[in-house]
């Protein structure tokens, strides 16, 4: 072989923030933390911040391999961190703050954090569970003061690191080193921990920069409203360094009306985050009566986002949605900027499109497959199952020996995402269900997404959910679980009617509810198991 004649660099995180501090000392980045204080700081700010919390780790005697924790929301004490934990060549494990304690200590033992830094909101969770974790050896609350508690070994942040020297240089790593990690919310069974390398980040928040990514770059300012904790920002915080985009970090404060104030105040261009902080921010809009000029682009995904929402971002506000699909385990797997035929279409054809999960991107690479294990055909119809494979999707867990979720192909392995989907020439992928809560009537399958995407169409209804329940006839029948707008009466029949023209007349529900709210998981979906659970009494009209 005849080698290429390159530089030997690695492929590193601490690559991002030393260009951000290098290029970006006149680029803000924008925090409220856990006390409502704003914070304005740069990325030649965070760059050097990030360089002291390493030299307070490496004081504390965290070595390469060592897993540190988080347990806190967007602001630049987290950021710092991020970059902090990463340069040093031990490994930031991000814990989701709103999965049940149990399952927390249950994350934390099993990847034997440290340290474990945390939000003094999230302060009542670390004293819960600090008896039962067998690994940490101190908690840095991300603070100026530690605030009173029964933490054994808890220090402030500030004088935390105030009291460290800063390291001079991060140390060369070798770019397969471990990262981050991060656990899958484990809906079925025990969470799985998710661990990317540097350079898997490296090259992923690459593909995010990239326009048929999430485009992001420096023109931008960011409004992070995905949290750090799901999926490591959707790689957004690694992102905006590499491109040295504006990043407004907008603390606990996830409310409409904060994140509608932030996008005003700073011009935010560019946001992402799941449909139901979308569906609240426009139903904020409206009711005020204000607007969102300076925002022009969404990524939504995490979930199925309602064409209806898509419609009104970009009908009433100017907001172009791209929709993405992605997972834990690679992050984005999808997007959903037009291609220049698409461009060429009229709105209809595509919204249609847009309605989709996005397209393959390069990177990631998808296939669908039947129960025989055999390729289904790209034909935007035949539903099968999602597999995907690329150089930073995940190829195996964390401390994990029985790994059913991979599967070994003449040309290699593949994840299996337990998503079922369609997928056509072009590679828009349509999402029809996870495999579990796909509803199986007579047989056949009815995408309890399709329903309650046409359901959100309907006079009224601000969410729905569709499960399929037990029925003696046809094996299961979908319900279908709506929140009305507030003095909205439940009028099934409407409800009814108004789906009918998006779907097959067989998929229509056997029963309509309404409920004040709608149960959601840790990372903001709707959790069709609660539901199941809720609802498993329930009898189908005659
Ligand atoms: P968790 O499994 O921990 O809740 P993930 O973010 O890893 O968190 O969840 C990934 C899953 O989210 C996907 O497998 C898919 O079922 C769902 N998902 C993500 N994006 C979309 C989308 N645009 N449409 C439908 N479902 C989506």
């Amino acid at each position: 072989m005849l080698r290429g004649l390159n530089m030997d660099r690695q492929l590193l995180v601490s690559s991002l923030i030393d260009y951000a501090g290098r290029n970006h000392s006149a680029t803000e980045v924008v925090a409220t933390d856990s006390t409502g204080r704003v914070h304005r700081t740069n990325w030649t700010q965070v760059h050097s911040r990030a360089r002291q919390v390493a030299g307070a780790l490496k004081a504390e005697g965290i070595e390469q391999g060592d897993r540190v924790g988080t347990i806190a929301w967007n602001d630049h004490r987290h950021l710092e961190v991020y970059y902090g934990i990463t340069g040093i060549g031990s490994i930031l494990h991000t814990v989701n703050p709103r999965l049940r304690e149990q399952q927390i200590a249950w994350i934390v033992n099993h990847a034997e954090d440290q340290i474990v830094f945390v939000d003094p909101d999230f302060l009542p969770i670390a004293e819960k569970i600090a008896s039962e974790t067998t690994s940490v050896r101190s908690w840095v609350v991300l603070g100026e003061e530690l605030p009173t508690t029964s933490l054994r070994n808890a220090v402030a942040y500030e004088e935390w690191i105030e009291e460290s020297s800063p390291i001079d240089e991060w140390p060369i790593l070798d770019e397969w080193s471990a990262a981050t990690l991060c656990y899958t919310s484990g809906t079925t069974g025990n969470p799985k921990g998710v661990i990317q390398s540097h350079r898997s980040i490296v090259l992923q928040t690459w593909a995010t920069c990239t326009g048929d990514g999430h485009d992001v770059n420096s023109s931008q300012s960011i409004l992070l409203a995905v949290p750090m904790f799901h999926v490591n920002g959707w790689a957004i915080p690694f992102a905006a360094a590499m491109s040295g985009a504006k990043l407004v970090l907008p603390g606990p404060d996830m409310s409409a009306e904060a994140l509608v104030r932030q996008i005003q105040d700073e011009r935010v261009t560019f946001s992402a985050g799941v449909p139901t902080i979308w569906l609240s921010v426009v139903q904020y809009l409206q009711e005020s009566g204000t607007d969102v000029p300076s925002l022009n682009r969404l990524a939504v995904g995490g979930a199925a986002a309602p064409r209806s929402l898509m419609d009104t971002l970009e009908d009433d506000y100017g907001v172009f949605v791209s929709h993405v699909w992605g997972m834990t385990e690679m992050t984005q797997g999808s997007a959903g900027r037009f291609t220049h035929r698409v461009e060429g279409l009229d709105r209809e054809e595509q919204r249609s499109r847009q309605a989709m999960a996005g397209r393959e991107i390069y990177g990631v690479e998808l296939r669908l497959i039947d129960e025989n294990g055999d390729e289904v055909q790209r034909d935007g119809t035949t539903p099968g199952e999602l597999l995907a494979r690329g150089p930073w999707v995940a190829g195996s867990y964390f401390g994990l020996d029985d790994d059913s979720t991979h599967i070994p192909a003449l040309d290699g392995v593949w994840l299996r995402t337990g998503d079922v989907a369609t997928m056509d020439r072009e590679g828009y992928i349509s999402i029809v269900d996870r495999a579990k809560d796909v509803i199986k009537s007579g047989g056949e399958w009815i995408s309890s997404i399709e329903l309650e995407n046409a359901a959100v169409g309907a006079p009224g209804v601000v969410e729905a959910a569709a499960v399929g329940l037990p029925h003696d006839r046809w094996g299961e029948r979908p319900l279908l679980i709506v929140v009305l707008e507030p003095g909205k009466e439940l009028d099934a029949d409407e409800v009814l009617e108004s789906i009918k023209p998006h779907v097959a007349s067989w998929w229509l529900p056997n029963g309509v509810v309404a409920v004040e709210e709608i149960p959601h998981t840790g990372t903001g979906k709707i959790d069709k198991k609660a539901l199941r659970e809720q609802f498993k009494d329930f009898e189908w009209p005659e």
